[in-house]
């Protein structure tokens, strides 16, 4: 996860790695820091918490090469200390990570320095400080003798800047104003950039770039044109999550016309005797891919959805016949890129579903089927989610042999907040649970991360269905229940249900668009094409958790323990 930049040019590297890390802030935001060169001397300023904080503490100074981080800790808690840069016991190096050293504390014990950390981080710059060389060699030789994930840059007191990567995204670009460093192509200035790959390494010495393998020889390496994701609206929000519900209509909009202008679907290289479909993704995305197969069963295809995180371990049996569909809003999750490598590695088809050009996901997987909601910020993601079932359920139609929609559906999506006595309500709760069935199901099991998420209320998702076989327990006068309910053959059973919950003391509310419901509060949601309620029942959901959250005095934006992009296993 966390941020990392550098900047190595004429400018003052102090406002251009701090903007950076301003840019990455959605990545880590617990503690953050600059290192930077004074007269061959390393200086740091770290503090706890955002960029801002940073960015006072650091105004005055000025300096040419600069390497900075926000950090999600991993190893050791939030701490000043823990913070990074790092500088290295000679004090000759100071260094930003991004990921997981796994053999930290062996190395450690082998280690003669003089720790002030409880990071991993700290102990491969010791490594790399350790080693014989000059600074590339050095940093080559301490990789491979660490184990799991890295993006670092290395900055080293006669002012050599060394950049290096493992499964952790860092990219960077060359102008005339200097040299950006990032590991989000989105916080690059230029319209080129260069994208390393796991294993290469960089040196940056008097503003020439040189790239080496890891067996230390020099490679050449082409640049790609930035593609930078659209920023949608400037409308005038709380936060950055209320502005990306309120985008989703666009984002679907648009996708849809780019899918026809480009005939994206046509260009997808499909197995000859295309059989059945795979979906693999984390979290959020997980969801979608739960939506997803079922679009693609109702196309006639045997389909599945898979946690990223299982299936990379898992027993799966993988086909030539099936088509690997990957789904990340970043393309950076680590289990889908390890899932996306495995599938790949083995010669099958893939395809990354995911919202971000560049990203490395979109590298690894034969096909792309990018989404267009625009840039996501708010780590609860919104308008990302509504937009990947979109772009499953348009692909679904298109393996059906069907038309697109045109482009009024979308235009005519209801946008529906939830009712705001029930909210206050709500919030009142300890126990929320959400129930539904079928597709409800899966838009229960996201409304309940969402809340989760942002307003850290204890909540579950269960099929309606199952109550009975253990949760009821749970259902007493201290419950509330929001029962989802918006495909038309399962509303008498999901009646039975309800009943069932109001008769052992608990509260009731449903989010419908049936009439059959009078007995209960309910939030009406407007009539929609059912295999779509999906999109439309989630908005008033995700509303919920935001007002929640909003009423708690929380940031929506920056849930606490969580960050953007998972890059971490
Ligand atoms: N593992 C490192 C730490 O805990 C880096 C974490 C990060 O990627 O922000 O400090």
């Amino acid at each position: 996860m966390c941020g990392i930049c550098g900047y190595v040019g004429k400018n003052n590297g102090i406002g251009e790695v701090v903007g950076g890390l301003k840019i990455l802030e959605y990545r880590g935001y617990d503690s953050c820091g600059v290192a930077y060169l004074d007269n061959e001397k390393i200086n740091i300023v770290k503090t706890i918490g955002g960029v801002d904080n940073l960015s006072d503490l650091s105004k005055d100074i000025n300096a040419n090469i600069v390497i900075g981080h926000t950090r999600w800790a991993t190893h050791g808690g939030v701490s000043e200390k823990n913070a990074h840069p790092h500088i290295s016991s000679s004090k000759k190096l100071a260094m930003v990570h991004n990921g997981i050293i796994e053999n930290y504390k062996e190395l450690k014990e082998q280690l003669d320095a003089n720790f002030y950390s409880e990071t991993d981080s700290e102990v491969f710059l010791n490594l790399i400080d350790g080693e014989e060389g000059d600074l590339v060699e050095k940093t080559i030789k301490a990789s491979k003798k660490v184990q799991g994930t890295f993006a670092i840059i290395v900055l080293s007191e006669s002012g050599e800047v060394v950049l290096g990567k493992r499964e952790s995204p860092l990219y960077l670009s060359k102008t005339a104003e200097g040299i950006f460093v990032a590991s989000d192509v989105l916080a690059l200035k230029g319209e080129y950039f260069y994208s390393l790959n796991d294993d290469e390494f960089v040196s940056i010495k008097n503003f020439q770039i040189l790239f080496y393998n890891k067996n230390g020889e020099k490679i050449d390496k082409k640049q790609e044109k930035i593609e930078k994701n659209e920023v949608f609206s400037d409308i005038f929000c709380k936060s950055h999550m209320e502005s990306e519900i309120f985008e989703t209509k666009d984002a679907l909009l648009k996708t849809l016309k780019k899918y026809k202008k480009d005939d994206v679907f046509s260009n997808i290289k499909l197995p000859k005797n295309l059989n059945s479909i795979s979906l693999i993704a984390c979290g959020t995305a997980y969801h979608a891919s739960l939506m997803g197969a079922e679009f693609f069963k109702e196309a006639g295809f045997d389909a599945r959805a898979y946690l990223a995180s299982e299936f990379r371990y898992g027993r799966e049996l993988l086909n030539k016949n099936t088509l690997y569909i990957f789904v990340s809003q970043s393309g950076e999750t680590a289990d889908t890129i390890a899932s996306a490598k495995m599938v790949k590695s083995r010669k099958f088809y893939t395809l990354a579903l995911t919202n971000t050009p560049n990203s490395l996901l979109n590298r690894i997987c034969k096909n792309v089927l990018p989404t267009f909601a625009g840039r996501e910020i708010a780590v609860a993601s919104t308008k990302a989610y509504t937009c990947q079932i979109w772009s499953l359920y348009l692909f679904s139609l298109y393996l059906a042999g069907k038309k697109l929609p045109t482009e009024n559906k979308i235009s005519n999506i209801p946008f529906l907040n939830f009712d705001e006595p029930y909210i206050k309500e709500i919030a009142g709760f300890e126990k929320v649970f959400f129930i539904g069935r079928d597709l409800d199901y899966i838009t229960a099991m996201e409304a309940s991360l969402k809340l989760k998420e942002i307003s850290y209320i204890n909540s579950v998702a269960i099929a309606s269905g199952e109550l009975k076989h253990g949760t009821l327990a749970l259902i007493d006068k201290d419950a509330v229940v929001i029962a989802i309910c918006t495909q038309g053959k399962i509303k008498t059973k999901l009646l039975s249900n309800l009943e069932e919950i109001k008769a052992r003391g608990g509260k009731v509310i449903v989010v419908s668009q049936f009439d059959d419901f009078k007995d209960f509060p309910c939030v009406k949601l407007p009539k929609y094409d059912e295999l779509l309620m999906p999109i439309v029942s989630i908005i008033p959901l995700q509303f919920l958790a935001l007002r929640i959250c909003e009423l708690f005095g929380y940031n929506p934006d920056k849930p606490r323990n969580l960050a953007k992009s998972v890059t971490v296993e």
